[in-house]
């Protein structure tokens, strides 16, 4: 979806006219590309309809293109399509008891790890049940899941009784102590009504504050009737699509829910824990349209500076294109930990459109003889590259004992990354870096 939406974008970008012809034609791709994401016929026909009808009929304001003006017009007509501000789900009351729902395979256990996780990020101290009774194993994946961050699970793979086990469970984290309790249920029912009587079953059993029913991204506009009944029996419903990685439908299960008026809390971009994001509408538009996402960014940046050693400074001197050699080894390295680099910085403004992967792509063992080459290179040579002559170059690749050509790599892997970033929008990134 996020590519056919970035061509027929990027088809206006590079019109040298604006025109109606021009309009219709880049609705009718946008049109498609909804279409081919399984999102509803006639949801599609109202949204172009609009964005069609404004494109048409405002004028732009003063200092601002006819072109840039409709590519706002998409977005923000993309983003009211797809709900209000993000919700995030409150921590208001110690404990606070949370309920997930939703059919085998929709991605349950995995997203009870993932919000177990966000929320330790966040500071609060989780315990987590399985009263899954049905899946052989259920209690040992959540176990194996959260192990690693030191997160408790109760759950007793004998037990039989799930309604008990919720009971049981929430009881003993009540009595531990903590800030929020997450309970994952079976879903063993694969239609509407039943799952619905297995959530009022467990939830009559524990009250929980919020109810949250998972759904897979990957049924696309299906996801309508699921979370209609959803949000018809429950009042303290919220929801989590998931598999919205690389899921052709996203589109189609996103715009269905947000049809029912059941808010979405939360989206699932992938198999690992940290993949959870907090679902908001603008920020999902901007990535899904290539034209990059501050929050996101930023958000990214906040998480890894937990883990890492990488300071406010080290990101100014890196978006305004002042770092040097030993800067961009670190950053280099930060982000090879932080994921694909491709998906971080696609987040930054500007950048959507074309990241040229000679910028940005660095494989481990490159990595590893850019050190080795820098271990050769003085202090001075470090700080200020443009003083490296090929004289040094000669003499750094004899000392680190590796070719002219890899010493000369490095510092062009150096002088791209400078370049691309000295040339974003610098108002942008002025911005950008007083956030931090
Ligand atoms: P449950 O039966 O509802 O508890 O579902 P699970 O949590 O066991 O997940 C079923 C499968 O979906 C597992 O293989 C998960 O790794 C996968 N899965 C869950 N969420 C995501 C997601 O956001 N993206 C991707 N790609 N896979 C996911
Ligand atoms: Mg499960």
């Amino acid at each position: 979806l996020g590519q056919s939406l970035n061509n027929a974008l990027r088809k206006l970008a590079r019109a040298s006219t604006v025109d109606e012809a021009l309009v219709r034609e880049v609705v009718r791709d946008i049109q498609r590309a909804l279409l081919t994401s399984d999102v509803n016929v006639r949801l599609v026909l109202d949204l172009t309809k609009k964005i069609e009808k404004r494109a048409l009929e405002e004028k732009p304001p003063a200092g601002v293109s006819k072109k840039e003006h409709i590519i706002k017009i998409v977005y923000e007509e993309l983003t009211s399509f797809l709900g209000k501000e993000a919700k995030p789900i409150e921590i208001k009351e110690k404990p606070t008891i949370l309920l997930t729902v939703g059919i085998q395979g929709s991605g349950k256990t995995t997203s009870v790890a993932k919000l177990a996780r966000y929320f330790q990020k966040h500071g609060y101290k989780v315990g987590l049940v399985c009263s899954d009774t049905w899946r052989p194993g259920a209690y040992f994946q959540l176990k194996q899941l959260v192990e690693p961050y030191g997160i408790e699970v109760f759950g007793d793979p004998e037990e039989k009784d799930a309604v008990k086990l919720a009971k049981e469970g929430v009881e003993y984290f009540k009595k531990k102590g903590v800030d929020v309790i997450i309970v994952d249920s079976a879903g063993r029912h694969k239609e509407e009504k039943g799952l619905i009587e297995e959530m009022k079953q467990i939830s009559n059993a524990i009250n929980p504050h919020e109810v949250i029913l998972v759904i897979d991204g990957t049924i696309g506009q299906q996801a309508y009737n699921q979370a209609l009944a959803f949000k018809e029996a429950t009042p303290i419903g919220s929801i989590i699509v998931t598999k919205l990685d690389g899921s052709a439908k996203g589109g189609g299960a996103l715009s269905a829910v947000v049809a029912t008026g059941a808010p979405i809390k939360f989206i699932g971009v992938g198999e690992k824990i940290d993949d959870l994001e907090p679902f908001d509408p603008k920020r999902f538009v901007s990535r899904l349209l290539g034209l990059g996402d501050i929050q996101g960014l930023l958000e990214k940046f906040e998480e890894l500076s937990k883990e890492t050693e990488f300071t406010e400074e080290d990101v100014e001197k890196f978006l305004r294109g002042k770092f040097n050699l030993k800067d961009m080894y670190a950053q280099l390295e930060a982000m090879r930990k932080m994921g694909p680099l491709q998906q971080i910085l696609k987040m930054i403004p500007g950048m959507g459109y074309s990241i040229p992967d000679e910028v940005i792509k660095v494989s481990e063992e490159r990595l590893k003889k850019f050190k080795v080459i820098m271990d050769s290179m003085t202090e001075e040579e470090l700080e200020n590259p443009e003083i490296i002559n090929y004289s040094r170059i000669k003499r750094i690749a004899r000392g680190s004992g590796t070719s002219t050509k890899d010493v000369k790599e490095l510092l062009n892997q150096y002088k791209q990354m400078k370049k691309f970033f000295k040339g974003m929008d610098k108002r942008k990134l002025a911005k950008m870096a007083k956030k931090f």
